[in-house]
């Protein structure tokens, strides 16, 4: 390759890990030392990178980790890490073997999984752990909450040991409705159903980051599973929440170069379809990114990076690896400099929540939505 510009210098994210893992020692400040944090690192720790990140929270003491799926597990173990891995989203037929082979801890949402486990389990002439997922009002994966159901199921597993017990709460940070206060409920009986069949599991676990951030304490249990604070963000709540308990920063910062820099004459037409026509002379500045690299399309003619210290909007269709901003407020740009996509310059903030707002959808998907192609560097 001949690009003038050194390899990640086209379009790249920039990654604090020392942030992450201060929102990490946040998180268990709030909590307080008798609740396990356990880090959600699946989608490649919400685009932020798996292995770093979970390499990073392992060196400041996470002694669990959370993933989807058993190939996301799998990945962390080859890269050395050693803590416990839950693994959230299901476990397929053809997973169950790298579950036992990488010593990772499956999440068994339906009953008729135990069967199976069991006898995988006793062949390997070896225990192993689960922790059971329950729904309690959610409507998406986890059993039932009928404790003497489950109680019976587990009785027939000798080689299982149920270590945990999960719910996941589906409006935490909505305070206009009370669907969280009947989970809890609902969750709170299957507890007790348990502990009346004389079971107590060593992890309760229900709270992501907004039961955390907005301080719903009888969602913390004794181990908490955030993902998103982690990274810096808090879900804006809806309705009359309590004030936040938690304060993280972003560790993330998407940015890009000015490829081409032209003045055009009013009445130009900007990019594909002609979506922009310039309303007077403008300077215009054509960036290395588009959708290809998880740049929105629904940011055209909507969005704005930073580019001179100053807001500076989208004009024209995102295109697949190109972008058109306006510089007219700032017409020293020139070609090679560099542009911020999220991120922050002094006091002129884009973060995945803004960006979420300009393109109709949430914070989470911009962060996961940034592709494979653009290069992770760690500060
Ligand atoms: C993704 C996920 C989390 C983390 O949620 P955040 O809102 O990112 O903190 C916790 N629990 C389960 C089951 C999840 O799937």
């Amino acid at each position: 390759m001949t690009s003038p510009l050194p390899a990640g210098r086209r379009c790249w994210v920039e990654v604090s890990l020392g942030q992450i893992v201060a929102n990490f020692r946040a998180v268990q400040a709030v909590v307080g030392d008798p609740v396990e944090v356990m880090p959600v690192v699946k989608a490649d720790a919400y685009g932020h990178g798996a292995v770093p990140v979970s390499q990073a929270l392992e060196a400041a003491g996470a002694r669990w980790l959370a993933v989807s799926h058993a190939g996301e597990g799998a990945a962390l173990r080859q890269a050395g890490i050693r803590a416990r891995i839950l693994v959230m989203a299901d476990l397929l037929p053809w997973e169950r073997d790298t579950v036992l082979a990488h010593e990772l801890t499956p999440v068994v949402h339906a009953l008729e999984q135990l069967p199976t486990l069991e006898a995988m389990a006793a062949a390997a002439g070896r225990k192993l752990a689960f922790h059971l997922k329950v729904d309690s009002g959610m409507g998406r994966l986890g059993v039932a909450p009928d404790a003497a159901t489950i109680v019976a199921a587990i009785r027939q597993a000798p080689h299982l040991e149920m270590e945990g017990v999960m719910t996941h709460l589906a409006s935490s940070a909505d305070y206009t409705r009370d669907q969280t206060e009947r989970q809890l409920a609902v969750f709170e009986r299957f507890l007790d159903g348990l502990a009346g069949a004389g079971i107590r599991p060593r992890w309760v676990h229900v709270a992501s980051s907004n039961p955390i951030a907005f301080g719903r304490r009888a969602a913390w249990r004794n181990m908490v599973r955030p993902g998103h604070a982690l990274y810096g963000y808090v879900s804006p709540p809806r309705g009359p929440a309590p004030a936040r308990v938690l304060e993280v920063r972003p560790a993330l910062t998407w940015k890009t170069v000015i490829l081409a820099v032209k003045d055009v004459a009013a009445g130009a037409e900007i990019g594909y379809g002609a979506m922009y026509r310039a309303p007077r002379p403008m300077r215009i500045a054509v960036l290395a990114a588009g959708y290809a690299d998880g740049y929105p399309h629904r940011l055209s003619n909507r969005g704005k990076v930073i580019a001179g210290g100053r807001l500076a909007p989208v004009i024209g269709a995102v295109s697949m690896d190109l972008t058109t901003i306006d510089i007219s407020q700032t017409p020293h740009l020139r070609p090679g400099d560099p542009v911020t996509l999220l991120g922050r310059a002094g006091e002129v903030v884009v973060d995945a929540q803004q960006i979420a707002r300009w393109a109709g959808t949430i914070s989470y998907s911009v962060l996961c939505g940034i592709s494979a192609r653009v290069p992770r560097l760690y500060l």
